[in-house]
């Protein structure tokens, strides 16, 4: 992350620059708020960071969101979501890549991972090609 005042870098927990007081962007060569769209939702976070690592290995970068549901004292792993997001304009891409992987499938209907060998998505019903 990057200070766009300073233009000191800060590591990726940080999302406020201590000297300015101004929200840290991700890259300053970045437009400060571009397009994103949601390019599928993983259930697993181990391969929600595999998937992101890919992605951005073929100059993808995305951003993951947690919106795994909080309400015990502990997450629950059935309920565990990773939203991966990235740039509008590289969603298709982005989803044309993971089709091509041979461990990930992506229900096209809904864009929820599901089991590599399942025939119909879980979430949706949706039949996997
Ligand atoms: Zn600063
Ligand atoms: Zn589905």
């Amino acid at each position: 992350m990057i200070c766009p005042e300073c233009e000191e870098e800060f590591p990726d927990t940080i999302s406020t620059c201590w000297d300015c007081n101004v929200r840290l962007v991700p890259s300053l060569a970045e437009p400060e708020f571009p397009e994103l769209a949601v390019v599928c939702t993983i259930l697993n976070e181990t391969t929600a960071h595999i998937i992101k690592g890919f992605l951005e290995n073929e100059s993808i970068p995305c951003q993951l969101e947690n919106i795994s549901f909080h309400a015990g004292p502990a997450p629950v792993a059935d309920l565990m979501k990773v939203r991966l997001w990235s740039k509008k304009e590289d969603v298709l891409r982005a989803r044309k890549l993971l089709q091509e992987r041979e461990d990930v499938q992506i229900c096209s209907s809904c864009e929820t991972e599901v089991g590599f060998q399942d025939e119909f998505c879980g979430h949706c019903g949706e039949k996997l090609s």
